[in-house]
């Protein structure tokens, strides 16, 4: 017996069923951001390696062990894309997409590809939505993206979320707050699981993250890193904080929210949804002052989010997800073996003229030809056999009330077209 292929672990397919909702949650997405003033923009599957090597960081989980690496013709090292903001400034210092004077506000909806541990809301490959502001320091900027990400959310039918914020402020205020936390954990290494003892030499920020209960009461008396902003990032956190209160964004400030990627700085947040267990952040983002300029642009400020589609397909709401799609309207009927290639040859003309039409390929028999049309929610059934072919007419069954109605072949299309 030949061998029966499986979808690699982590990846998913999404099968037809399921693709109405993913077309909802896409349209949703594309009207948002032609409302919001983004243009979508498409980066390729992979790029070189030292991209997100030199943006998202060498220590970060997502580099150090979750990326797909190959080497092209055994020589340039590339990497099946594991987040979608490095490509997009990437692109965007490459084409000089930099409005003059302006906001480059891009937006994409796409599939990304990280080795982690397979379960509920976490996989290999996943797609998600997003978008990168590029060019605004101020707080109105930090502000519009967080209650983009809030509402385009709220759109899409989720009706219970948190979001959390935090501002980790510049590089130096980092630094100097990285010191300190160091000397805070370095006082608690016994009690640290391995990772995180590995953590404090590489990323000791990321701790802050952790799940670890233990950890976690450890870190309660931990100093934070609000206390170590500096004037400048504090007079920004306040604004944003003063802005989202103005546009009625619930948020709760979560000091140890610190994001696993190196590029930001300054205001970090996330959206998390009560319905989804262990994997519960539905978006993710904050500002990247700095990167533009890292790889190799103009000092550009910029901020962004991402947003993890299959689990905001897990969290939302059902009443909102009616199919887009149209169900077949008309079904076409062969009541006799000769109308069949007329049949077949009608159904073609009727679809090209615009309407919205099924028949069988199979050769049934009329009663199962009906019984499908009813199956398909057809509202009407064109029935053609020996008599109507001699007569050059077709019997129009309306599927709800049975009534039959004799129309001439030749205007059969006029006939259902508004
Ligand atoms: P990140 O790019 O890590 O900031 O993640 C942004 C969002 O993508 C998260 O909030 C999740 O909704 C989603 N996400 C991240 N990793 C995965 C994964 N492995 N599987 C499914 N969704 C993910």
């Amino acid at each position: 017996m030949s061998k029966i292929f499986q979808s690699v672990k982590g990846t998913k397919d999404i099968l037809p069923d399921e693709t109405p909702r993913w077309r909802v949650l896409e349209q949703t997405v594309h009207d948002f951001m032609n409302r919001w003033g983004y243009k979508e923009i498409r980066t390729p599957v992979f790029e070189q390696t030292d991209l997100f090597v030199r943006s998202v960081g060498k220590d970060s989980d997502v580099v150090s062990k979750q990326m797909y690496t190959f080497l092209d013709h055994g020589k340039t090292s590339l990497t099946l894309k594991p987040e979608l903001t490095a490509p997009v400034i990437r692109a965007y210092i490459q084409y000089n997409i930099a409005l003059s004077g302006g906001v480059t506000k891009l937006y994409y909806i796409d599939s990304l590809f990280r080795q982690e541990r397979p379960q509920k809301g976490r996989l290999r490959q996943f797609q998600q939505f997003g978008i990168e502001a590029i060019g605004s320091p101020h707080p109105e900027q930090d502000a519009e993206v967080i209650t983009a990400a809030y509402r385009l959310l709220q759109e899409l039918g989720i009706r219970t979320m948190t979001l959390k914020l935090n501002n980790i402020g510049n590089k130096s205020s980092r630094v100097r707050y990285r010191d300190v936390l160091i000397e805070f954990l370095s006082d608690h290494l016994d009690r640290l699981s391995k990772t995180s003892q590995e953590r404090i030499k590489t990323n000791p920020l990321r701790i802050l993250d952790t799940k670890n209960p233990e950890e976690q009461t450890i870190l309660e008396k931990a100093p934070h890193i609000l206390d170590f902003l500096d004037e400048d990032d504090r007079k920004h956190y306040d604004e944003v904080l003063t802005y989202l209160d103005q546009l009625g964004v619930p948020y709760e400030q979560d000091h140890q929210l610190v994001r696993g990627l190196d590029y930001y700085t300054r205001t970090t947040f996330e959206i998390i949804s009560p319905k989804l267990g262990a994997q519960d952040a539905l978006c993710g983002g904050g500002r990247y002052d700095d990167l533009v300029e890292d790889l190799g642009g103009k000092p550009t400020p910029a901020i962004g989010f991402a947003a993890g589609i299959e689990r905001i397909l897990l969290a939302m709401d059902e009443k909102n997800m009616d199919s887009l799609e149209p169900a077949p309207r008309i079904y076409l009927a062969a009541a006799s073996e000769s109308a069949r290639s007329t049949i077949f040859k009608l159904g073609i003309d009727l679809r090209n003229a615009g309407l919205f039409v099924d028949f069988d390929i199979l050769y049934r028999s009329l009663k199962s030809q009906l019984r499908e049309a009813n199956r398909l929610n057809c509202v009407s059934a064109i029935i053609i056999g020996e008599d109507e072919l001699i007569e050059g007419v077709a019997q129009v069954k309306d599927l709800q009330s049975g009534e039959q109605t004799p129309v001439d072949l030749d205007t059969i299309a006029d006939y259902f077209l508004p």
